[in-house]
Formats: C-alpha cells, sequence, structure tokens
C-alpha cells in the first residue's frame, strides 16, 4: 500500500489517518486472495453446500404447489384431499427444511474451521512482522494502535474473507433462479419486480460509497481509544503517583465520544440504506399479490402458481434485506484489512546485509569512527562526529550529563538505530556487514530499567541458554554471587517474577538480568551502572557481580555514580554527543578538566547530607 501524501514522509500514525479519509485501495483484494490457499478446499466445499442449499430452498415452492394444486382436487362441488400425494409431498416438504438446517450447520462449521486457519496464519504473520521491525517504529507509534490491529481488525476480516463470498454467492444464485422461474411462471411477474433493480443499483452502490469511508474512519478512532487504555495499563503506575487519574478518564471518554460520533454520524449516513430496501421489498410483494389477483381473476393462473410465485419473490427480495448487512461487513473487514496491510507493508529500516560477514565470537573491539547521529531525519544531531576506540578486553565507563548521548551509542553499537555518517566496528568488521543476530549475540547489554519475561527466575535465565540445566543456571548466579540475594525470595528459583518482573525489587530484577548476561556470555558488554535505588546490601552483591561479569571481556559503562568506576582502564566524558576527555581516574582527575569538576561535584553531594527543604519550597 502506497503513501497516500505522495513525496511527504509520513509516521505510520498520519498515514492511518489519511487513509480513513480516503476511498479504498482496489490492489487489496488481489492480497487478500493468497490468504485462502490453504482453505482453496474448504472454500469450495462451502460453496458446494450453499448451492446445494439453493437447491433446498427452491424445492419448497415446488412442493407447495404441487400440495395446493394436485393435493386437493375437485369433484363437482366437493374439494377430494389425496391422502398419499399429500403424505409424500408433506414428507418432502419437511425434507427440505431438515435439509436446508443440516447443510446450513455443515457450511458453517467447515467456513468457521477454514476461518480459524486463515485468521490464526494472518496474526501470527502481523507477529513476526511486528518483531521484525525496527525500534524506530516502536518510538513512532503507540503500542494500543499495534495491538489494535492484531487482534480487532484480523477478527473483522472474518466476515469478509471466510463468510462473506459464500453469502454473496447464495444470495446471487436465490435472486437469479427465483428471476427465472418468476420468468417461466409468469413473464408478467418477471418484468414487475425487474423495474427495482435499478433503483436498488443506484442505492447500493452509493450505500457501498458511504459505508466503507464510515468504517474505515470509525477503525481509526477505535484504534485510537484502544491505544489511550494500552498506554494507561503501560503507564498505571505513573498516572496514579502524579494524580492524574481524573484527567486520564477524561481524555479515554472524550476519544470515546470521537469514536462514538463516527459511528452514529456513519449510521446517520448510511442508516437509510436498510429500510430503503425494506421498501422496495413491500413495494415487490404488492406487486405480485395485485398481478396474481388479476391473473387468478381472469383464469390465467392457479391458486398453487400463485403460491409458489410468492415463494420465489420472497426468495428474490431476502437477499435484498441482507445485503445492507453484507456491505456493512464487507466495509469494516475491508476497511480493516487496508490497516492490516499497511502494518504489513511497514519494512524494518534496519536491514541485513545480502552478504553478511560471519563472525562467531568476537574478541570485543569496538570502535566509534567519525559518528554523527540524528533520531528523526534533519534534526540537530545528538551524537556528532564521535571517534572512541576501545581495545578488547577493556573496561571502559563513559560519564557525563544526562540527555547528552550516552545511552544513544549504545543504540547504535547494538544496530537498534543507524548511523547517519562514520560507522561502528566490531573487530574492524562495520557492523552493519554483520547480521542483527550476530551482532547482537557479541554484544550484551544490562540497562537500568530491565525487563523481564512473565515466569520464574529460572525461566527468564534459560532465555539466553535453552539448552541449560536448572544447576548450571544456578551455578551461573553462584559464580556471579546473585544466589545470594535470589535464594531468599519466597520459592527461591522458582518464584514467579509476575508480568515484566514486577513482583521482584528493582535490585532483584538487576540481579537476574545480569546472571542472564554472564550465561549469554557475549565478548562485549554495556551496562548501564545504576545501583542508587538498591539498599546497601544488594548494591554489594551488584557491585561484586558486575566486577565478576566484566572480567575477560570487552565492557562499556554507563556509569551515574562515579565511585564505582575508580577502577575502570579508561573514562570518556561525553557531551553534547562528542567525547571532550579520555584517560583513567587519575589522568583525568590530574588534568583538571570536566571529569574533575564532575568528581568534584559527586563527591561533594556523597558526603553533604541532604538540606532539608522549607515547608513551603
Ligand atoms: P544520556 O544517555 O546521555 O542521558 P541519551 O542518549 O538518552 O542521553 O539522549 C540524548 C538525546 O537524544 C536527548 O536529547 C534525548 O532527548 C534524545 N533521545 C533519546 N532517545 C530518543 C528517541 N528514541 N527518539 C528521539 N530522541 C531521543
Amino acid at each position: 500500500m502506497t503513501n497516500p501524501l505522495p513525496g511527504k514522509a509520513l509516521s505510520d500514525i498520519e498515514i492511518e489517518e489519511a487513509l480513513a479519509k480516503k476511498g479504498l485501495d482496489r490492489s487489496m483484494f488481489s492480497r487478500l486472495l493468497p490468504l485462502l490457499g490453504p482453505v482453496r478446499s474448504r472454500i469450495l466445499a462451502v460453496i458446494g453446500l450453499e448451492l446445494l442449499l439453493v437447491v433446498a430452498v427452491f424445492l419448497r415452492p415446488w412442493f407447495v404447489r404441487e400440495l395446493l394444486d394436485r393435493g386437493l382436487v375437485r369433484q363437482g362441488d366437493a374439494w377430494l384431499l389425496d391422502l398419499t400425494l399429500v403424505s409424500l409431498l408433506g414428507v418432502g416438504l419437511a425434507a427440505t427444511w431438515g435439509a436446508r438446517f443440516l447443510l446450513a450447520g455443515l457450511s458453517q462449521y467447515i467456513a468457521g474451521g477454514a476461518a480459524i486457519r486463515v485468521l490464526n496464519d494472518l496474526r501470527v504473520r502481523v507477529f513476526s512482522h511486528v518483531q521484525a521491525l525496527s525500534i524506530g517504529y516502536f518510538d513512532r507509534t503507540k503500542a494500543g494502535r499495534i495491538i489494535s490491529r492484531a487482534d480487532r481488525d484480523v477478527d473483522s476480516l472474518e466476515a469478509l474473507l471466510i463468510q462473506g463470498p459464500p453469502e454473496l454467492l447464495g444470495a446471487l444464485l436465490r435472486c437469479s433462479v427465483a428471476s427465472i422461474m418468476l420468468w417461466l411462471i409468469s413473464p408478467v411477474f418477471f418484468l414487475g419486480l425487474a423495474g427495482i433493480v435499478p433503483l436498488l443499483c443506484v442505492a447500493t452502490w452509493s450505500f457501498k460509497r458511504i459505508s466503507q469511508r464510515t468504517w474505515a474512519r470509525v477503525a481509526e478512532n477505535r484504534s485510537r481509544f484502544t491505544a489511550h487504555l494500552v498506554e494507561t495499563v503501560a503507564g498505571a503506575r505513573m498516572i496514579q503517583q502524579c494524580v492524574q487519574q481524573d484527567t486520564n478518564r477524561l481524555r479515554y471518554r472524550r476519544l470515546l465520544e470521537d469514536f462514538n460520533e463516527a459511528l452514529i454520524g456513519g449510521n446517520l449516513r448510511s442508516g437509510w440504506f436498510a429500510p430503503f430496501t425494506g421498501l422496495l421489498a413491500a413495494v415487490g410483494m404488492a406487486m405480485l399479490l395485485m398481478l396474481g389477483a388479476y391473473g387468478l381473476a381472469q383464469h390465467q393462473l392457479t391458486v398453487g402458481q400463485v403460491a409458489e410465485s410468492l415463494f420465489y419473490v420472497m426468495l428474490f427480495l431476502g437477499p435484498l434485506q441482507e445485503l445492507s448487512d453484507l456491505l456493512e461487513r464487507y466495509a469494516t473487514g475491508s476497511a480493516s484489512a487496508q490497516r492490516i496491510f499497511l502494518l504489513l507493508d511497514t519494512q524494518p529500516e534496519i536491514l541485513d546485509s545480502d552478504t553478511p560477514v560471519p563472525l562467531e565470537k568476537a574478541r570485543g573491539a569496538v570502535n566509534f569512527e567519525h559518528v554523527t547521529f540524528a533520531y528523526q531525519p534533519g534534526a540537530k544531531a545528538v551524537i556528532e562526529d564521535f571517534v572512541l576506540r576501545i581495545p578488547a578486553g577493556e573496561v571502559l565507563a563513559l560519564v557525563g550529563p544526562s540527555g547528552h548521548g550516552k545511552s544513544t551509542l549504545v543504540q547504535l553499537l547494538t544496530r537498534f538505530y543507524e548511523v547517519q555518517h562514520g560507522a561502528v566496528t566490531l573487530d574492524g568488521i562495520d557492523i552493519r556487514q554483520l547480521t542483527q543476530k550476530q551482532l547482537r549475540r557479541n554484544v550484551g547489554v544490562v540497562l537500568q530499567d530491565n525487563v523481564l519475561f512473565s515466569g520464574t527466575i529460572l525461566d527468564n535465565l534459560r532465555l539466553v541458554r535453552p539448552d541449560a540445566s536448572d544447576e548450571q543456571l544456578i551455578a551461573a548466579a553462584q559464580a556471579l554471587g546473585a544466589d545470594e540475594v535470589l535464594e531468599r525470595l519466597p520459592l527461591a528459583w522458582h518464584t514467579e517474577v509476575g508480568a515484566l518482573g514486577a513482583h521482584l525489587s528493582h535490585g532483584q530484577r538487576q540481579l537476574v538480568c545480569l546472571t542472564r548476561a554472564f550465561l549469554a556470555d557475549p565478548a562485549v558488554l554495556v551496562l548501564d551502572e545504576a545501583t542508587s535505588a538498591v539498599d546497601i546490601h544488594t548494591e554489594r552483591r551488584i557491585q561484586k557481580a558486575l566486577r565478576r561479569l566484566c572480567e575477560g571481556r570487552t565492557a562499556i559503562i554507563i556509569a551515574h555514580r562515579l565511585a564505582t568506576i575508580r577502577d575502570a582502564d579508561r573514562i570518556g566524558v561525553v557531551r553534547n554527543g562528542q567525547l571532550i576527555e579520555l584517560g583513567n581516574h587519575a589522568a583525568l582527575l590530574h588534568q583538571g578538566g570536566a571529569y574533575a569538576a564532575l568528581y568534584r561535584t559527586y563527591e561533594h553531594n556523597e558526603h553533604t547530607p541532604a538540606t532539608p527543604q522549607p515547608a513551603s519550597a
């Protein structure tokens, strides 16, 4: 699907909003059809059942006519009942009803199975695609919008892809066969009904146009309030902390009101269609009754034929009533399909090289060669002409004021973002020449806000070494000195960590992540060293674990507490995205520059008790 506003780099959200105002892309159907490939035979079976269903339905009027015209025989002034024929026809009529329920049930069962298969395939495709997208996409797109597409939008495709086509086929067949039968009974009946068809076509065409736009707008509005809900769930703690519940609820209510407005507006614009087709059906029926009465009076038609025609007219007009429902489902489904394809068409910005350089186990030399980077193209560079060469095995600490680019350097080293100028190399190889998997196996990262996955501590450790035994995992934690703290948890190694690790303290989470990094054994380890939030006992454990973890590999430590990095081989000071000083602790202190100033401030703060703030402050 192409950018609807060419020539302008749009975020995913802007594209989606533009699409909501636009008609639908016709090429979408050619993209939807291949999804049905794996259930081709089931779709054919459903179509076959629909055909049989039409036969069963059309046998009924015939039975009724025979019953009226031949079951009741006039002899003189009396009516005689042909009991055998009536019984046979009665059984036949009941059999068509039975067949109808059986066939419809079977058709629904097969279509349901096909829907599960197709929709699950699509869900997995969307899921894998989301996993493959670059981190920049998640910066720009709210999680709820992605969830809304992978969940609700996929669901609403069911009506379009699976139930829609057989139902439409059935409706068309019933209409056509009924027309032919009416023509055979009396061309006048047929011509009378055919008069309403042009009116119906015009009404259907305009209804389709209106409802497609409406449903695209409704889907967009729905995704907005889902996005807000997801954001609220993720930020529940912060919202309560800032006492923002009321404001947040008002925002949600406003989004719901926008959604309702879109829904009600849409219904107002398209609500005329169902009553209109109802009116056409009533006109058609009235016409038949008048023509039938006239035919009876003129002895051109039998009672049985009129009764049979009544059935055919109902079979002709019935699909008209279903039409608005079918078209509405089609519009909802196609709006969703458009949004799903928009997501599937979003290409990861960072791709592996076609001819990657193989690198199993790196030595760990990392170079930043005149690197320049801005998060948005054209925006101010966050990293500018940055040069730093870190030999294998060195422990390097990066310090500097916050917001000056230290974490960004890590993002560039792990290739979550792509440098705009210069290069980052690992063992002399430009990291763009390595696959992202190879690179990230060789560069481990332990961040401040560590995320754990639901499961036990051991499950979380096993993520990096799926084949390790419990004993091996515990031995790694022991080697790091993390065992004492973790064993004190209620179920020790089998303690459930909760969603995103919420049941563990900050320090406990940190220790699990350090053990995980130790098990992964990367050549380069990046640590965002933030231990201020933990108690002194846990901090000592973490410091010990960190030292052990850094042994025998390159370590880049983003330091917040300068006391802990005095032993680093070298310390680099980053300011405004540039390296302004580099050397060991003693040399930098001696130099009396930025590091010396930072260190003095740090020491002063560490040794000065916090001054109580006046109450009015
Ligand atoms: P530090 O680690 O030194 O505190 P960062 O590297 O996190 O600094 O941030 C450097 C600058 O980049 C800051 O101005 C920050 O606002 C900006 N920045 C960080 N992450 C993003 C992002 N994902 N999108 C846009 N700007 C970002």
